[in-house]
């Protein structure tokens, strides 16, 4: 389906029959699906783009000959270019998602440029993703981390970044948008002010990409990371942006082949990027899907993705706000993809667990967050994470299953 660049265009009705997944029922409900910020469900497109790959060209890239190798290779290169494309890049290295990028970055860029005592500051709202990778990395070189807390409200300010780092800041890796919260943190501010003391930023865009226009090159960030599962297409693609330069200037993390100019027994030269980072066999149909996804979504138009799942939010926010018992955790001024709450006296487990009976997915838990749910003074909460193709009257079924959950529960 295609829409007019007009933002007041979005058809959620038409979108939805685009997503098979949409038009099934759970526990006899219709399914309310809000557990966008964990994945989003595959439209036709992506879907028949994928199952095009496995029936008429199923066949390995780079190294063949043949016919269907060849159309293999135009197809996975092709779709590199257009998901660079879609983020304002010149090319990609294909990840089996965000972890795996941020991974790659503290492995082979921060392996040989990190020394001990260097500071790698991120910030309290990170995703595990973001977190772990440079503790790891802090075990093996000695950096140290450092962490840039966030106000009562969740919110990340720029003058608190400023005032954490310091003369041994080397990385500064932050989240655009917070998974657990919904925070749109100042992301361009802070890759801005890093730039201008010599500091190297890392964007993890994982819950950006989904809701709203990404250019790489005006967001003037070193790496920005992406997963393509939270993007509408499928699960274990997903990618590293990162310029020629600072690419070619690390060394490969993982070795084999494809990833190889020439291999003796005395040594190896490596493969220009990005393909000096794509050790193996890549996951050829991932990315040909992932290709048809930003097709999708390009159609749509991300201003209108935006202004869409702004209004959802606040209608949501307002419904909850309404609703006695309910707390929401996280109260950013700019607020994407998600709503944290909890119910008085019971645990987000079973209130995730209640919804479900209603046909209402969401997802209850710590949100692979746990620093920024400890933050809030919390273990787990409950998240609402709708998305442009959801309706109004999905939040107001979405509001009368949390006040009958709580009813029943008492
Ligand atoms: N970063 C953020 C902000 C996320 O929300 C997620 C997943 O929820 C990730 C990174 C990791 O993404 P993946 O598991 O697709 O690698």
């Amino acid at each position: 389906m295609t829409h007019s660049p007009a933002n007041d265009s979005l058809n959620p009705t038409a979108v939805r029959l685009d997503i098979p997944a949409l038009s099934r029922s759970v526990h006899g409900k219709p399914l309310v699906y809000l557990d966008n910020a964990a994945t989003t469900p595959r439209p036709k497109a992506v879907i028949e783009a994928m199952n095009r790959y496995e029936m008429e060209y199923p066949a390995n890239v780079h190294r063949g000959v043949h016919t269907l190798s060849g159309e293999a290779t135009h197809a996975y290169e092709d779709a590199r270019r257009r998901i660079a494309s879609f983020l304002g890049a010149d090319s990609l290295v294909f990840t089996r998602g965000a972890t795996e990028a941020i991974n790659l970055v503290a492995n082979a860029w921060g392996t040989c440029h990190l020394k001990e005592g260097d500071e790698v500051l991120i910030s309290a709202l990170e995703h595990h993703a973001n977190i772990v990778p440079w503790q790891m990395l802090s075990a093996t070189c000695g950096c140290v981390l450092k962490v840039a807390d966030v106000d009562d409200a969740g919110e990340l300010h720029v003058e608190t970044v400023l005032d954490a780092i310091s003369e041994k800041t080397r990385l500064i890796a932050m989240t655009g948008v917070s998974n657990a919260l919904g925070t749109v943190t100042p992301i361009a501010n802070i890759c801005e002010a890093a730039k201008a003391r010599g500091i190297t930023t890392l964007v993890d865009g994982a819950q950006m990409v989904p809701h709203m226009s990404v250019d790489f090159a005006a967001l003037g960030c070193d790496f920005f990371t992406f997963s393509g599962h939270k993007m509408y297409g499928p699960t274990g693609i997903g990618g590293l942006l990162a310029g020629k330069d600072t690419l070619d200037n690390m060394p490969p993390w993982q070795g084999g082949g494809d990833m190889i100019e020439t291999v003796s027994f005395e040594g190896s030269t490596w493969n220009t990027v990005p393909w000096k980072f794509e050790a193996g066999t890549p996951n050829i149909g991932g990315a040909i899907g992932l290709g048809a996804a930003v097709d999708w979504l390009s159609n749509i138009g991300m201003e209108n993705i935006a202004a869409r799942e702004k209004n959802l939010l606040d209608n949501m926010v307002n419904r909850l706000d309404g609703i006695e018992r309910v707390e929401i955790v996280g109260r950013p001024a700019n607020r994407s993809g998600a709503i944290s709450f909890l119910i008085e006296g019971m645990h987000p487990a079973d209130v995730g667990a209640m919804l479900d009976r209603h046909g209402v997915a969401i997802r209850a838990g710590h949100h692979c967050a746990q620093p920024i749910l400890h933050r809030m003074g919390h273990q787990s909460t409950a998240r609402l994470a709708p998305a442009f193709f959801n309706t109004e009257d999905e939040m107001e079924t979405t509001e009368a299953a949390i006040r009958r959950v709580i009813d029943v529960f008492g």
